[in-house]
């Protein structure tokens, strides 16, 4: 029995991770979680799953529960999810945004392994965060699809024979817009995903396919590649969900429908694949298509720039991340257009060096220029 610790249990990933637990109730039991601002969510999770932790930064919504559930052990800091202490703990970090990188390195720092979807983790302090899990003896399994899949395909014996790993992207909502339509998407527009059902910063982040960037930042730092070792390529079926190909050319895809409940599940019992009861099979009997096209790295100019932000690290990374995370929920919000996303992160990525460049690099450093970064721009 794994006892699962969930962070952002109300989210996209969350739920998807509480369909796995409701249909294997003799293989995982939810023992701690948290959540932001969905109170109804959260009531609903606790009368199902009895969990012995809930957490979350709003205090007004902790005064509501402890009345209502008066036995839960309930806490304002969601690092005690991360760090809780029970038998066989299994972390799964489904936060979004830059709120997901303490918790990771605070489970990291009780020794557990992490579970990852926060993709920000990784791009936000990927060096510090890896050599961490290294010194600690633990691992980082990704749950993100693209990283799963490789993460799939890599064994001990395979690893050093990488020639590249090729990251697939589905294109996002506005794949056949020209740069200069770009204005006019709606918010609604861009949340249009083809393939994915997902948050909704993730899903502007395919739209812009920052996503696609933020995904060759992870790759870089989990499978310890170099950067002209990491491809992308558009695949709009999101079917085959990342590829490896080996020194003598012989390339090797995982596929399956998009649903992230198989990556999470396979996260969950790494190294098996173990029955899924959740998830449809890949359907052979009806034909279908696959298309793989080239990436137009002029058309998505940030898969040209994230070369230079993994080149420079430090803080570029940190720059690159917050500006998006603000910018996206400017975007959200109505206060920006569509278009202004990209070509802002690059305006700020390219100050990192004149405004942060003296900094020295840790964990505070970081997060004092995601705040900066974040708070500068209106
Ligand atoms: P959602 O927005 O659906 O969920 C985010 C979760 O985090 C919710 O539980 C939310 O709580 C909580 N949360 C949000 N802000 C804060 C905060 N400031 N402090 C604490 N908790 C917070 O996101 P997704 O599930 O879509 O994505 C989660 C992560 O996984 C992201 O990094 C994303 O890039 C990555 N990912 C997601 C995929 C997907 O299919 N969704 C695929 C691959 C990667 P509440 O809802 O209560 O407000
Ligand atoms: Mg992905």
């Amino acid at each position: 029995m794994k006892n699962i610790c969930l962070l952002g249990a109300t989210g996209s990933i969350g739920k998807s991770t509480l369909d796995i637990i409701r249909a294997n109730p003799q293989k995982y039991c939810l023992k701690a979680f948290s959540f932001y601002n969905n109170i109804e969510e959260a009531k609903k999770i606790i009368k199902e799953f009895s969990p012995l932790l809930v957490s979350t930064p709003k205090k007004e919504h902790l005064e509501v529960l402890k009345n209502e559930f008066p036995n839960i052990i309930f806490s304002l800091d969601i690092n005690d999810v991360a760090r809780f202490k029970v038998s066989s703990p299994c972390v799964i970090n489904a936060l979004v945004g830059s709120a997901g990188l303490v918790p990771t390195i605070e489970a990291i720092k009780a020794g557990r392994d992490v579970l990852l979807a926060n993709k920000e983790t990784l791009v936000m302090a990927g060096e510090l965060v890896m050599r961490l899990a290294k010194d600690k003896g633990v691992n980082i399994i990704p749950i993100d699809s693209e990283h799963s899949a490789i993460f799939q395909i890599l064994n001990d014996n395979n690893r050093k024979e990488v020639k590249r790993v090729i990251i697939t992207a589905s294109g996002g909502a506005l794949y056949h817009k020209t740069l200069d339509e770009l204005k006019d998407v709606t918010v609604e527009d861009a949340l249009k995903h083809p393939t994915w059902q997902m948050g909704a910063k993730i899903t502007i982040d395919s739209a812009t396919m920052v996503n696609k960037a933020f995904e060759v930042i992870e790759a870089y730092h989990l499978f310890n590649l170099k950067l002209d070792q990491i491809s992308t390529i558009i695949h709009p079926e999101s079917i085959v969900h990342s590829m490896v190909e080996f020194n003598d050319h012989s390339i090797f895809a995982q596929m399956g429908v998009s649903d992230m409940r198989i990556p999470i599940q396979y996260a969950l019992n790494y190294p098996h694949h173990i029955d899924n009861q959740v998830s449809q099979e890949l359907d052979f009997t009806k034909p279908f298509e696959l298309h793989f096209k080239p990436m137009d790295k002029t058309r998505f100019k940030i898969l040209a720039l994230v070369g230079k932000v993994i080149s420079l690290g430090k803080f570029y990374p940190v720059v690159f991340n917050a500006s998006n995370e603000k910018l996206v929920s400017l975007f959200l919000e109505g206060k920006i257009t569509f278009d202004k996303i990209v070509t802002r992160i690059e305006e700020e990525i390219n100050k990192t060096e004149e405004l942060y460049g003296h900094l020295t690099y840790n964990l505070e450093n970081i997060l004092k220029v995601d705040e900066l970064v974040k708070t500068s721009i209106i």
